[in-house]
């Protein structure tokens, strides 16, 4: 006997009726309902935690936690994360104070801005948006920025103390990754997780994270052999490829679960993510929605880190 995953799609009939070519009908959706792990809410209720500690923070040191975003040249992407940003701070009541360069800056100077940024004492994160043109390295104002005020977590220092297990800030999108993961319940250790990804952004951080709460962590990337056959083995499998749903269903080890990193535009107004979400809600245990998932988490996690570097400050 044949299950419909292996059938036409059939139509008019029921789940439990018996198609023309003998197939029963199953309603994947009902035998194997994966939770959808909702972003947005879990995002909503970080930012009133934000806004509250924010609000805190103000009545003990008359002062709003502050936020400095400098955005170089006129790239349409970074302006659209660095509206969004500011509106999040003005939401959750930090002060924000937007720094707008023109394409042509010279390095120099805009590294003289952050050393400026770092002894401003109402400015107790600094975000520069990346990318950043070709003429500037990245890594020179990365390093600029003083440790303490690196809410974005690239700093070297932080990075650092992220892999000897110190407090460091967190850089945003692992973190909010690991805010989903706790959510769903599953207990991390000796389970084995899978990251899809390596790069310092996501990949890294968000397996080292995985490491830190006792999980066995394999790494992927793209020299990995049989990646469908590692895929299936994670109990909880993190896909930050940036290739639209590149992961399929029967790669996904059934009750696991999935986050779902990636960001793929495929068509003017549609966004997928790295994995094959119906594909693979139809066997894991929980699964982020593509859009609706990781996004949201990562200004989230930016506000949540601006307000611990304000009274991280004080102490
Ligand atoms: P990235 O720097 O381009 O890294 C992609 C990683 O995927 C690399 O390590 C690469 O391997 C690996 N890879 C590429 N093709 C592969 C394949 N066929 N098989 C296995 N591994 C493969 O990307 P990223 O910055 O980490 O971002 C990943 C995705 O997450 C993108 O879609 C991005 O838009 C999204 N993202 C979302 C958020 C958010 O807030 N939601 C934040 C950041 C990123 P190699 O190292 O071997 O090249």
């Amino acid at each position: 006997m044949q299950l419909s995953g292996q059938c036409p799609p059939a139509v008019a009939l029921m789940p439990g009726q018996r198609g023309a070519d003998g197939c029963i009908i199953v309603d994947w959706s009902d035998s194997m309902p994966a939770t959808k792990i909702d972003g947005k809410s879990v995002a909503a209720s970080i930012r009133q935690d934000a806004a509250a500690r924010a609000a805190r923070f103000n009545e003990e040191y008359g002062r709003a936690p502050g936020l400095a975003v400098v955005i170089v040249g006129d790239n349409p992407a970074s302006r659209v994360y660095v509206n969004s940003k500011k509106k999040a701070c003005a939401e959750c009541g930090i002060y924000s104070e937007e720094h707008a360069l023109p394409e042509d800056t010279a390095e120099d100077d805009l590294l003289d801005l952050v050393r400026r940024l770092n002894s401003d004492p109402n400015i107790d994160g600094i975000l520069v948006q990346l990318p950043l043109p070709d003429h500037i390295s990245e890594d020179k104002v990365i390093e600029t920025i003083t440790p303490a005020k690196d809410v974005d977590g690239f700093h070297p220092i932080n990075v650092g103390n992220l892999v000897v297990g110190k407090p460091a800030l967190r850089p945003c999108t692992p973190a909010g990754i690991m805010e989903l993961i706790h959510r769903t319940g599953v207990e991390l250790k000796g389970k084995h997780a899978v990251v899809v990804g390596r790069s310092n952004i996501v990949g890294k951080p968000v397996a080292l994270m995985l490491l830190a709460e006792h999980a066995t962590v394999t790494i992927c990337h793209s020299r990995t052999q049989d990646l469908p056959s590692v895929c299936r083995t994670a109990d909880v499998l993190v896909a930050a490829v940036g290739r639209p749903e590149m992961i399929k269903g029967d790669w996904v080890k059934p009750g696991a679960v999935v986050i779902d990193v990636g960001v793929n535009r495929i068509a003017e107004k549609r966004l997928v993510g790295d994995v094959d979400f119906d594909g693979a809600s139809a066997v894991a245990n929980a699964i982020t929605p593509v859009p609706g998932g990781v996004g949201p988490m990562t200004i989230a996690m930016l506000m949540q880190n601006c307000v611990e570097a304000a009274f991280a400050a004080q102490r």
